[in-house]
């Protein structure tokens, strides 16, 4: 084609080497190296050129990508944040709600009785099923590693537990990554709407004033760490 690159290599400065094809999205003419690569997914390597996008505006599509994944990061950091609000609230109304998880077992006692032992366990506020990873050890197989979805709950200390103690495996439990905090923040505000009407008010201002001052306190810097576990 007969123009030549109309993108900008500096403020006011185009590039001006022969143009190789127009962008669909822009209209402007760009050359072979204002070209946009469709790339490896983690974003290094170039795999094959697109025929009618220029570099500018697949930079700008991924920086609104990168806004987006960051808006949905800043939701889940939210939903996190009131999750500890509601649990701290339910927990200075008693914890309205909240489900027993206690045990019984029939053990066999002396004599050929039989004898129930009880064991008692956090209540917890159900929310739902919720993917649990096990690694646990099999005599001469080695380690082993499953999931499965059990329907899970918190406790007021805001720990998460299956709702029955009975499926948690012996070895290492724990909640897979990746879960839903919206959705169980959401389960919560429910539970919370249900359970605390109106009369509760002022035990729950004073719990989020007292969380509020709890979170205001100046506390000791911590070493800036990889974040890893991004949801
Ligand atoms: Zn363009
Ligand atoms: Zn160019």
């Amino acid at each position: 084609m007969g123009a030549d690159c109309e993108l900008e290599i500096a403020q006011g400065t185009r590039c001006g080497i022969a143009a190789y094809e127009r962008c669909a999205e822009c209209r402007r003419a760009f050359c072979r190296s204002h070209q946009a690569w469709e790339r490896t997914p983690d974003g290094t390597k170039r795999v094959t050129p697109i025929e009618d996008w220029c570099s500018d505006c697949q930079a700008r599509s991924d920086e609104r990508a990168e806004v987006r994944v960051a808006a949905n990061q800043s939701r889940i950091d939210a939903a996190k944040v009131r999750i500890v609000v509601l649990i701290q609230q339910l927990d200075a109304a008693g914890f309205p709600g909240a489900a027993k998880r206690n045990i019984a077992e029939t053990e066999k006692g002396s004599f050929g009785r039989t004898k129930t032992v009880k064991t008692e366990y956090d209540p917890a506020i159900p929310i739902g099923p919720v993917q649990w990873d096990h690694l646990y050890n099999i005599p001469r197989e080695g380690w082993q590693h499953s999931s499965d979805r059990p329907e899970t709950g918190i406790t007021r200390r805001g720990e998460y537990v299956v709702m029955d103690p009975r499926l948690t495996r012996a070895g290492k439990n724990w909640m897979a990554k990746g879960h839903n905090f919206i959705g169980i923040c959401a389960i919560l505000e429910d539970h919370a709407r249900k359970y605390l009407p109106g009369l509760r008010r002022s035990l729950l201002l004073l719990a989020r004033v007292r969380y509020w001052i709890r979170l205001l306190r100046p506390r000791q810097r911590e070493e800036p760490r990889p974040r890893t576990d991004r949801h």
